[in-house]
This record gives structure tokens, C-alpha cells and sequence, in this order.
């Protein structure tokens, strides 16, 4: 049974010990969030073995790194999608982001990384949402800054090397109008005051611009706001991958689809790429010491790893009688998400997790260093190649003939 809308953010925020929602993200405790207690809450359902061994066979290919370790652990309704892939239909995928800040840290890129092996893997069409609108509502933006720096996102998403003939990155401010614009009239309309502050706690303080957002969020679930990709397949299913604190807006939209004779979205959602120190619950564009940003040099990199917390042990005797505690300890949860090869994670778990393994902590600091130098340096050369008519090419308005190719 899906979890009853009225789940209230307010209370979430005075009375436990955890608040996840689309803004915040924090948990009493060292900052770890209860994974199993937020399916719980949000009524979405843990991502089980059976299902990545379903993807394994449906697609023909090895599940991407993030689903074998549980990076992408929860979904609503991806079971339907695979079934209906299964019985030949096709979907597309919606994923997006909020424009923020000039560079991006490694925790953003993850939503970007999977749904690019997402498209490849089902051969489907995608549409990325640049919400410029929603930063100029709720930073102090303005509103021609929101829209440069949703134009410069829009050069990282596309060094994330997605496909031109499949994907259409569009901005709010660029887009809303026409039948999007309609379909947001038809979300607004379904949602009462009262859930609104129900679902997203807003309150009588709010100004009414935060009111009207949800919906333009909602919007992209539904194939009939982009006729140009999707005409006459009004029932064409949509999945969402995102990082779980986005659920919200989603449990609204799948509330409201129904309603207005629409498929309800399904979603695959992701945990939270962990802060250098392990304070907070995640990464976090506004507190650089917990951050890895795409602009960072091998030497920050270097640097922020070595003083990134630590579940080894500093005497190299202690460490080799006990095994570091690897829930603990940053760097291995960085390689477990970012190291290719399950074999060398495995022989790390042992070796540097278990008693009498021979890795010290700033062993696998140093390969965790490796690895996210690469990975940044690589996105850094991409990016640089992304030039002013590739950003045009994948956000002009435009079909997409070959999408399910
Ligand atoms: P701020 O600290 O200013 O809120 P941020 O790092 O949270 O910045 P946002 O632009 O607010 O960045 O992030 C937009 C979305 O990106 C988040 O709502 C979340 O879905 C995703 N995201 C951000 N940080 C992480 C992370 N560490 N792991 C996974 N997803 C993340
Ligand atoms: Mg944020």
C-alpha cells in the first residue's frame, strides 16, 4: 500500500530524528540518515536482488555498479516499467537539476552517471528538467543569473555524454507554456493548500512562487507535455531516477495522475553521496569542506581525502589486530561507489576491513584518490569539449526520431 499523502514534512522537521525533503537533509546522530526508516516513511520499496537480476536479463548487460551496491536502493513501480519493457513497450526517463552554483560535486553527477547508463541500457528517450525557475525562487538569485548557471549546468550534464538523438535538456524559464503549461494547470488544480503544506511543509510565511513550483516539477512525468517528442503516446510511461529527497514532489505527481487519466510515474531513487567528514547526511554544494566539486585540482583532491574521516586505525598494529571499521570510513564508501571492479573492492573489504588484512588507511586513501582524480579529470577534458552549438543542439525544441533506437 502506498504511504497516505497527509505524511507530514512539518512534523518530520520538529519531532524526529531525521529530515529529508527536497531542501534539507540532516540527521541527528553523526549526521547518518536510517535508509530503512525513509522507505518506511515515504511508502516507497526497497530495490531487491530479483529485480537487478531482472535488468541483468532484460537489458543483456551487467547492472551499473550503483545498482549491484546499492547506491540507487528504493523505487516506486519499477517493477511495472519492467514488465512492460518486458511485454515490448517502451518508456522514457525524466531526470533533472536545480541550477544552483557554478560547479557540481561528485554527489550531483550520480542521478546523471545512472540515468546515462539507464538510456543506453533500454535504448530509451530522456528528458533532463533545468528547474532555473525554482533557484531564482528559493536562493538569492536573479533571475538572468539562474539562467546562466542553468545553461553552464547544462554543459556537465552533457559531458555526462549523453545522446543528442535521444536526450532534450530544456530550462523552465525556456520552456513552460504551451502543453506543459497545461498539464501544470491540471497538477495545480489537484492539490488542496492543506497538502501542499502537508507534503512539502510549507506555511503562511511562503510566498506564493514556492506554492506554484511542485508542479512544474510534475509536469515532465506526463509524455503530452512535450508534443514534439511524444505525440499521440499519451501512454507512454515515464521513470525517474533522482536522489531519494526529491520524493516528494513525486508522491504528489503519482497522486494526482490518476486523476487526470495520466500513468502515475514510476522512480528509482538513490541514496546520498556522504560529506568528507561524515557530518551531514550528504555532500553539499554549501559547505565546501564536504565536497568534492568537478573544478577541484588533483592536489584538492589529494588534500580533502587525506583529512576525509577515517574508520582505520592510526597505529598500523591496532589496525592490523582489528580491521577498520568500514562503516566508518569515507573513503571505502567512495570506492565502493566509484571502483569498476568488484573483485579489487572485495579484496579491499578484506584486507583493510577485516583483522589481520595488510591495507592501512592511507593505502586505500590513495586509491580512492586515484580514482576520483580520474573521474574528475575526465569530466573536466569532456565538459571543456562541450561548445555553445552542442548546448543548442540538445536543447532546441525539436523530435526525436531515432529515441527507441
Ligand atoms: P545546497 O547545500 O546548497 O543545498 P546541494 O549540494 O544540496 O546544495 P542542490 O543544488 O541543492 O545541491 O542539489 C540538488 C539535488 O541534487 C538535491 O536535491 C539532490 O537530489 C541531489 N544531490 C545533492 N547532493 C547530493 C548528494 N550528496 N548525493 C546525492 N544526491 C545529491
Ligand atoms: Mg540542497
Amino acid at each position: 500500500m502506498e504511504q497516505s499523502l497527509s505524511y507530514d514534512n512539518r512534523i518530520d522537521s520538529e519531532s524526529s530524528d531525521q529530515v529529508v525533503n527536497p531542501w534539507e537533509v540532516s540527521a541527528k546522530d553523526g549526521g547518518k540518515i536510517d535508509y530503512d526508516k525513509l522507505i518506511d516513511r515515504f511508502g516507497c520499496k526497497r530495490l531487491d536482488e530479483s529485480l537487478i537480476d531482472r535488468v541483468e536479463r532484460l537489458t543483456g548487460r551487467q547492472p551499473h555498479k550503483f545498482l549491484r551496491r546499492g547506491v540507487f536502493f528504493a523505487h516506486r513501480d519499477f517493477n511495472e516499467i519492467l514488465d512492460a519493457y518486458e511485454s515490448g513497450e517502451r518508456f522514457y526517463l525524466y531526470t533533472g537539476r536545480g541550477p544552483s552554483s557554478e560547479a557540481l560535486h561528485l554527489g550531483h553527477l550520480i542521478p546523471f552517471m545512472f540515468t546515462k547508463y539507464l538510456q543506453e541500457a533500454f535504448k530509451v528517450p530522456l528528458v533532463i528538467q533545468l528547474t532555473d525557475d525554482e533557484k531564482f525562487m528559493w536562493k538569492n538569485l536573479t533571475v538572468e543569473e539562474s539562467e546562466r548557471l542553468a545553461r553552464e549546468n547544462a554543459r556537465d550534464i552533457i559531458a555526462c555524454g549523453f545522446d543528442v538523438t535521444k536526450t532534450f535538456i530544456f530550462s523552465d524559464f525556456d520552456h513552460v507554456g504551451g502543453a506543459f503549461y497545461k498539464n501544470m494547470v491540471k497538477v495545480s488544480k489537484c492539490v488542496t493548500l492543506n497538502k501542499a503544506k502537508g507534503i512539502f511543509g510549507f506555511s503562511g510565511e511562503d510566498h506564493i512562487g514556492k506554492l506554484s513550483f511542485p508542479a512544474v516539477q510534475a509536469a515532465p512525468s506526463f509524455p503530452s507535455s512535450f508534443p514534439h517528442l511524444f505525440p499521440g503516446m499519451d501512454k507512454l510511461r515515464c521513470l525517474i531516477p533522482c536522489a531519494i529527497d526529491q520524493d516528494p514532489y513525486f508522491r504528489m505527481t503519482r497522486d494526482v495522475a490518476p486523476r487526470l487519466g495520466y500513468s502515475k510515474p514510476a522512480l528509482i531513487e538513490s541514496s546520498f553521496f556522504p560529506a568528507l567528514q561524515a557530518k551531514n547526511g550528504k555532500m553539499s554544494a554549501s559547505d565546501p569542506n564536504s565536497a568534492i566539486y568537478v573544478t577541484d585540482t588533483a592536489k584538492d583532491i589529494k588534500n580533502k581525502i587525506n583529512k576525509a574521516k577515517s574508520g582505520g586505525h592510526q597505529f598500523s598494529v591496532v589496525q592490523h589486530d582489528l580491521g577498520a571499521d568500514l562503516e566508518k570510513d569515507i573513503p571505502f564508501k567512495y570506492l565502493s561507489v566509484f571502483l569498476e571492479d568488484d573483485s579489487e573492492l572485495e579484496l579491499i573489504r578484506k584486507q583493510y576491513g577485516e583483522k589481520e588484512g595488510i591495507m592501512q588507511t592511507g593505502d586505500v586513501k590513495k586509491r580512492v584518490t586515484e580514482i576520483l582524480t580520474e573521474i574528475v579529470e575526465r569530466h573536466r577534458r569532456a565538459r571543456a569539449a562541450v561548445t555553445d552549438e552542442m548546448v543548442e543542439a540538445f536543447m532546441a525544441v525539436r523530435p526525436l526520431p531515432s529515441m527507441f533506437e
